[in-house]
């Protein structure tokens, strides 16, 4: 029965994203997320029921605002195509695991400061206590479930290694690592410390791997300066999901350890 979680987990992916778009929007310009509901950026009418259902209003809205017809950034359906994609790959991932839910909320989470880091080179606060917090929960709640106890142990250590390992990297180089990566470290340290060290160690090295290759190559064609800042996030993100999804295979010939 693998396929219906896959196929439920897709849905709840699409009516994340819906929501993450919201975060996406209004955390940076330090507006509620609960309230008002949403409105077209451009005239400021609200989006009717109708016109607010993932992806295929878009669709059938051909990317325009119903009432002032300028165009609605395609950012919308791809962060809620983006979403139910990720949602439907941990749910093939994991199965019927009481962690799926952690890792869930966790790229959920993920994705969104990732397209903030890039627009903003910022990692709010504000998602990332809460995200914390939440995820945390969550892989308590899996550990009282199943009596992994032992696993949660290894993640919070892993978690509080990856804090100190990152606050001195912050030291060393605070242009390449910006205090909000320092922040998100020990919640990514948990989560991967919880499938094992060995797969804490990948998504680290995948991290800076895809990190150094994507930023030698954004220097290399002059999008962008040797000064400037990296969006140092993503690559965090990029990392943890290399190190989720293809951690069993990358990781087989290291699986005694
Ligand atoms: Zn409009």
């Amino acid at each position: 029965m693998l396929g219906v979680l896959i196929v439920l987990c897709a849905l709840l992916g699409l009516a994340i994203g819906s929501f993450l778009n919201v975060v996406i929007y209004r955390v940076p310009n330090g507006m509620s997320i609960v309230s008002p509901r949403s409105a077209c950026p451009v005239c400021g009418t609200q989006i009717a029921e109708r016109d607010n259902i993932p992806v295929l209003s878009w669709v059938l809205l051909r990317g325009r605002c119903r009432h002032c017809h300028e165009p609605i950034s395609a950012r919308y359906p791809l962060v809620e195509l983006s979403c139910a994609a990720l949602f439907a790959g941990l749910a093939a991932r994991f199965g019927y695991d009481w962690a799926l839910p952690a890792f869930l909320v966790l790229f959920a989470g993920l994705l969104a400061l990732s397209v903030i880091d890039v627009e903003t080179m910022l990692l709010p606060r504000k998602i990332v206590w809460p995200l914390s917090v939440l995820v945390t929960a969550l892989f308590v709640m899996a550990a009282a479930a199943t009596g992994r106890w032992h696993d949660l142990l290894v993640g919070a250590i892993c978690g509080a290694a990856w804090f100190v390992v990152f606050f001195l990297l912050n030291l060393a180089s605070p242009r390449m690592l910006g205090f909000g990566d320092v922040r998100l470290a020990p919640v990514l340290g948990l989560a991967l410390g919880w499938l094992g060290v060995r797969y804490v160690l990948l998504g680290f090295f995948a991290a800076n791997l895809i990190g150094a290759v994507i930023g030698v190559a954004l220097i290399a064609t002059k999008r962008m300066s040797r000064q400037q800042q990296i969006p140092y996030g993503v690559f965090l993100a990029l990392g943890c999901a290399v190190a989720v999804f293809a951690g069993p295979e990358l990781l087989r010939p290291f699986a005694s350890y």
